[in-house]
């Protein structure tokens, strides 16, 4: 069976043709400046009609949706009622949720007889215990306006737990995972008997880790000191924290650690600091996960810094273990959420 996968942003198409079971691929590439002035790519229906002359024999597609809040805790064949849902979810991913709902929407145009497949970035922590989502703020929050924990790089985590138990040649039910998805977005997850308890990106992407531009988690009344110091709006605070923060910010240099690395050789004080404070958080953050699952088996780490930067997962190791009664063991596992996406759709369907 041919299973498409798509991530649709909001000028670009990503896409991955595979032959499933197998999980072979046979096609790939990728879309750009959708919309953008001077292109010619007007909007996604064109950018999809293009992939599909590149490829042929689509039996199926697997759509990546960033937000699924908590309409859905699982992936789902796409009908009317689900769209509705996604486009309620929009709320929630205001930059995510429309480009994933325009790529969805071409797709059944385009390919109207063949079976659609949502698979949500945040369904895989909608296991964690309300202890664990929901925020110290009055309840009425959660009930009226859905403010809660919902975090993200769900099928990233998910895959590499697999993984991670299929290298061990254990069952995924019998083991307590800490993941580390350390890309230009960061976020950990603690997952104990193959359901995810705890991860450090909340309400948004932007909790937790520091990240190449996100600052992570930070004392919550800095937002109103620096709007009424800097005389900042909303939006600008928002440009703060999610932009211009995090190892950028840290540094001032760059996003990019491979960058921070070479110059913090070179003696750059400041890219120095950045590495140690995002070493630092999520020693802090894997300490605290171990706690709360009684104990860890295994480490994984993976995206751009947790799959290439051995400097930076020794700093994060050294030292580590020294409080667990049997050190837990470390991967690298490459992440493949193309993969994940093809693999729930076939099953999916499959099972129908
Ligand atoms: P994104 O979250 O945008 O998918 P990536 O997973 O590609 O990000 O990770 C980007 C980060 O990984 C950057 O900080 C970059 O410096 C770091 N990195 C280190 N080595 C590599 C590599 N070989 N390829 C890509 N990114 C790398």
């Amino acid at each position: 069976m041919k299973v498409l996968v798509i991530n649709s942003g909001s000028s670009s198409i990503k896409y991955k043709l595979f032959l499933m079971p197998q999980g072979e691929v046979i096609s790939q590439g990728k879309i750009e400046r959708i919309g953008e002035r001077g292109s010619k790519i007007r909007d996604h229906y064109t950018g999809f009609r293009m992939i599909l002359s590149r490829i042929e024999g689509v039996d199926l597609v697997g759509h990546r949706v960033v937000h699924g809040a908590e309409k859905f805790k699982d992936t789902v064949v796409i009908d009317a009622a689900v769209i509705r849902k996604i486009r309620q979810c929009a709320l929630l991913a205001p930059l995510h949720n429309p480009a994933n709902l325009a790529g969805i929407l071409a797709c059944k145009k385009l390919l109207p007889g063949t079976t659609q497949v949502a698979v949500f970035d945040t369904a895989f922590h909608q296991t964690l215990p309300d202890y664990a989502y929901i925020y110290g703020l009055p309840y009425e929050y959660y009930m009226r306006l859905g403010i809660r924990k919902y975090g993200f790089h769900g099928t990233s985590h998910h895959y590499v737990a697999g993984e991670c138990a299929r290298i061990l040649k254990k069952s995924l039910h019998a083991l307590k995972i800490i993941t580390c998805h350390l890309g230009n977005g960061c976020s950990i997850a603690a997952i104990k008997e193959g359901k995810s308890v705890d991860t450090s990106m909340g309400f948004t992407p932007l909790e937790g880790l520091i990240m190449g531009t996100r600052c992570g988690d930070i004392d919550p009344a800095l937002i109103t000191y620096i709007m009424a110091k800097k005389k900042f709006t909303p939006l600008k605070m928002d440009e703060l924290l999610n932009k211009a923060s995090g190892l950028k910010g840290i540094s001032g240099i760059s996003n990019d650690m491979r960058v921070l690395e070479k110059k913090s050789r070179q003696g750059g004080i400041r890219a120095k600091l950045a590495i140690e404070i995002f070493v630092y958080r999520i020693k802090k953050y894997i300490g605290a996960y171990a706690a709360v699952m009684g104990g860890c088996d295994a480490l994984v780490f993976t995206a751009g810094i947790g799959e290439n930067q051995g400097i930076i997962r020794k700093k994060i190791c050294l030292g580590l273990f020294s409080f667990f009664k049997k050190s837990p063991r470390v991967l690298v596992i490459p992440t493949n959420e193309e993969l994940m996406i093809a693999r729930q759709a076939h099953r999916l369907v499959r099972a129908a």
